[in-house]
């Protein structure tokens, strides 16, 4: 919040001594006025959830599943640590680490999903954003897609501040004609069973061998299991590379009723008038 104050005051016409308000004296008025940021709940996992809100009895029944659960998350956090230092020292070795967010309770949430990629020089972690407008309560309240950049951008408190790559609809790509094409298998595994995509834990995959991928469904298990995407009867006929297309031709349209409520927020002052403009100029579906 300090940085964001300097790149603010740098461009104002105030004293060299309020452009040089150092971050102890900044911290000083923060602590005076009482000011605290929003801390948000740590969040469980669905399983979790649902584990904690069980009756003793069926807390029993599921101790089995419920451990096997515990322990993967356990895995998976070493795995990350482990791979966390090793990027550290070597330069060749990057770890990118994909946060899909969808969060904030609040009166009003609405469509405009904007997906922001985050990244600092060893990783890279995207955000999913449902942006939401929150009662100006406590904390930060967004009112546009914009300003989470801001946000993001100011997230941390040491070192370099995070690089945040904003990103148009036309930069997404569309993988769907290549799970539909008929030469692949999404199917079956090598050993004949049918793939439980939704259980997957682990993905490993080999540019020497492009079209294998291997697949734990319990980290704490030693051998993969493997997959090869293309069908028997295909293999080795003709080049398979297939490049995605683009996703979407144009900007996403909101539905219309959804637009309705966001103006309506406008008209009552939920939303100030600064960014009325933006909610104007939302298209909504034919
Ligand atoms: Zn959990």
């Amino acid at each position: 919040m300090h940085r964001l104050f300097q790149e603010w005051i740098s461009t104002k016409d105030v004293s060299i001594k309020t452009k040089n308000t150092t971050l102890r004296q900044y911290t000083d008025v923060f602590n005076e006025y009482n000011y605290s940021f929003h801390k948000p709940k740590k969040d469980l996992c669905d399983i979790c959830e649902r584990y904690k809100m069980l009756s003793i009895v069926d807390q029993e029944e599921e101790k089995d599943l419920y451990s096997e659960h515990i322990q993967n998350k356990t895995i998976a956090k070493e795995k990350k640590n482990f791979d966390k230092v090793k990027s550290e020292k070597d330069k060749e070795f990057c770890v990118a680490v994909f946060d899909l967010e969808k969060v904030l309770i609040t009166p009003q949430q609405f469509l405009l999903q904007t997906i922001k990629n985050v990244v600092t020089p060893k990783m890279r972690v995207i955000i999913e954003c449902t942006l939401s407008l929150k009662m100006p309560k406590k904390g930060k309240i967004i009112y546009m897609p914009d300003q989470w950049v801001t946000l993001i951008r100011c997230a941390k408190v040491k070192g370099e501040p995070y690089t945040v790559f904003e990103m148009s609809y036309n930069d997404f790509l569309d993988f769907k004609p290549l799970v539909e094409n008929k030469i692949f298998n999404w199917k079956n595994s090598d050993d004949k069973t049918l793939i439980k995509w939704n259980n997957i834990k682990e993905v490993s995959v080999n540019f020497e061998l492009p079209h294998v991928i291997q697949i734990k469904y319990n980290l704490s298990s030693t051998d993969f299991i493997q997959i090869n995407v293309i069908k028997k009867k295909q293999r080795g006929r003709y080049d398979k590379r297939i490049i995605p297309t683009r996703a979407y031709k144009e900007k996403l349209c909101i539905e219309e009723a959804k637009i309705q409520d966001l103006l309506t927020l406008c008209k009552k002052g939920l939303i100030p008038k600064t960014y009325h403009s933006f909610y104007e100029n939302l298209k909504s579906k034919k």
